[in-house]
């Protein structure tokens, strides 16, 4: 049976969190001395702690209650709080299905948490059989299950995450960073059914607001709790919020933009699968595309010597270029390019 506070360090239950002076009083009118602020100008005032109206309206939009809705200083942050949440330093252990996003592994080793790498198949799906008897592995308390996958591109079967859920005690994140671009339902609609399960989204990707470094997390109330407790006070900037705030009052750009994208993917992939030098185009449902080479080290090195910049998947999945699908324009320079490195 999952038990919260069983998985919870008995550091972070115990923890006493900062009380911000915007926590002791909440009204929005009055002569505020309280929290050593310069009294002039506009960004003079501490931002709201809990981002309130920007959670009203993201929880209008995706349809969840506030009370389900963390936000962090990018999901960068989240994954972080999660490691300090439920992992004990130099003891506990998290894992992940690799290939998959650097910063489960980067974080986990500032952490001084042990890392499983559990391989994904053939067809980059999770691998039940291969888990074994890992779930019941006392040490074992956090998971991310990247879907759609970066940098393979695909979505994981829900068959296989609800399993997960149901069998394993710990905290599982599904980290769904590229969902938007996906026509697969996202599974925040379990958040209700598994309280083991967090939810992760970000604005960096088909919001287009990276800069403004906001991810966020959907998950059952006392785990919202346990992730406000541990952040910084004021993790997120007055002038992110209002970004972030507008963007999402304008959601016919963001539709009209996600699916240019997805069109463009479309056109994308067709027009590489065609060329002799790419051997292969990996399914995607996120804005990007892994494309299998026999020479990615070359095209990499050519593409820089254009100003195309890709990534250079090579040594996390042998012979492949992760590539970004950008505007119409950029791409058709990629593949202009892509043609005279196949002559
Ligand atoms: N998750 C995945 C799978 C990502 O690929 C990235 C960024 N490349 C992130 C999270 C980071 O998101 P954020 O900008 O919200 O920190």
């Amino acid at each position: 049976m999952f038990d919260l506070n069983n998985l919870v360090r008995e550091n972070v239950k115990n923890l006493v969190p900062y009380s911000c002076a915007r926590d002791e009083f909440q009204g929005q009118e009055g002569i505020f001395l309280d929290a050593n602020e310069n009294p002039y100008g506009n960004l003079n005032r501490y931002p709201d702690p809990y981002q309130k109206e920007l959670k009203a309206e993201l929880g209008r939009i995706k349809e969840i209650p506030v009370e389900n809705i963390f936000l962090g200083n990018g999901s960068d942050e989240i994954i972080d709080l999660c490691y300090r949440i439920f992992c004990r330093p130099g003891s506990d252990t998290a894992l992940v299905f690799t290939p998959t996003y650097g910063m489960y592994e980067v974080s986990a080793a500032t952490n001084d948490i042990g890392l499983i790498k559990v391989p994904l198949d053939n067809n980059f799906q999770i691998d039940i059989g291969s888990l074994g008897s890992l779930l019941q592995k006392p040490d074992l308390k956090l998971m991310f299950i990247c879907s759609p996958n970066n940098p393979t591109g695909n979505s994981m079967r829900i068959s296989d995450i609800e399993y997960i859920l149901s069998e394993f005690n710990g905290m599982v994140v599904v980290d769904e960073a590229y969902s938007d671009f996906s026509d697969k339902p996202s599974v925040k609609t379990l958040s209700g059914k598994y309280p083991n399960l967090i939810v992760m989204q970000t604005f960096s990707k088909a919001y287009g607001m990276a800069a403004a470094r906001i991810g966020i997390a959907f998950a059952d109330r006392p785990v919202i709790a346990y992730l406000n407790k541990m952040k910084p006070p004021y993790n997120i900037s007055t002038i992110n919020q209002s970004a972030v705030l507008q963007k999402l009052r304008k959601m016919d750009t963001f539709k009209k933009q996600v699916s240019q994208i997805k069109s463009e993917r479309k056109r994308l992939t067709f027009s590489l699968e065609k060329m002799k030098i790419i051997r292969h185009v990996y399914p995607s449902d996120a804005n990007f595309l892994l494309v299998r080479t026999d020479n990615p080290e070359l095209i990499y090195r050519k593409l820089i010597n254009h100003k195309i910049i890709v990534r250079n998947r090579h040594k996390v999945v042998a012979g492949c270029l992760r590539i970004t699908v950008g505007t119409r324009k950029e791409n058709d320079k990629l593949l202009q390019t892509l043609r005279t490195i196949e002559l």
